[in-house]
């Protein structure tokens, strides 16, 4: 097992622990005007929490305070701090962090995080995935080889999936969040320069889309439909396939 995956499985444990303590996926910040009613909600499966955790090592504590440095002010114009203290129950949808603007019955998206000093992170959370692009992991075909050849039984057969997937989900949050901070253009254009849709597969596109939706509210099924015509062949084909098979593409 790698250390990569060992970071996972410390994860779910200590998520587990506090999951018991808080019985709760995740947890809140708050705004730091006195009366704000708003707060954002970080999800312990969060992309950029599981993307700092992974590439800079950061844990407890200084995992909280480098997300809280990340998240965008308030509407109302103030930070969100992890020292507010929060008594009333949060009125947030936890996904899409819609914020009740203080004082109006209207209701604005805000988006969570701060894209300028996310910026800061993206040479080293690329720099990440290209190494681990490196690294010659196991494929499903090589455990249904192993698995068929006897060499490996069904436990070690099923583990090793497990494995894949962890390792996969990982890699697919740290991608999301770089995609974040690279922005549109930069995004893209490193897809296709740095190899990733070769060695991902045209799901990396997909990803970069829900990233820039995620990140700046551009809806992602535009975005895919536009970047489609940038690519020929089967990754152009299977962007299209994507989008028509969830029903707003053509
Ligand atoms: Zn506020």
């Amino acid at each position: 097992m790698t250390e990569f995956d060992d970071d996972i499985e410390d994860d779910e444990e200590d998520e587990e622990q506090e999951e018991e303590k808080e019985k709760s996926t995740g947890y809140e910040v708050g705004c730091t005007l006195s009366n704000c009613p708003n707060k954002i909600f970080i999800s312990y499966k969060d992309p950029v929490r599981v993307a700092l955790r992974t590439v800079f090592g950061f844990e407890d504590n200084e995992l909280k305070l480098q997300i809280e440095k990340l998240l965008k002010p308030c509407p109302t114009g103030f930070a969100f701090s992890n020292n507010v203290d929060l008594q009333a129950p949060s009125d947030l949808n936890p996904v899409t962090s819609q914020i009740k603007t203080p004082g109006s019955c209207f209701t604005q998206t805000h988006f969570t995080w701060n894209l300028d000093e996310l910026k800061k992170y993206e040479g080293q959370l690329i720099s990440y995935v290209l190494k681990k692009m490196e690294v010659k992991e196991d494929t499903f075909q090589d455990l249904v080889d192993r698995f068929e050849s006897g060499e490996m039984g069904a436990e070690a057969y099923l583990q090793g999936i497990e494995d894949i997937h962890i390792r996969e989900r990982v890699l697919f949050c740290i991608i999301k969040t770089w995609a974040m901070a690279a922005g549109t253009e930069g995004a893209f254009r490193g897809a296709q320069e740095l190899d990733l849709v070769d060695h991902f597969g045209a799901r990396i596109l997909i990803t970069i889309a829900d990233a820039l939706e995620t990140g700046m509210g551009a809806d992602s099924l535009s975005t895919l439909s536009k970047e489609a015509s940038n690519w020929d062949g089967m990754v152009e084909r299977e962007i299209r396939t994507y989008l028509a098979r969830i029903g707003k593409g053509f």
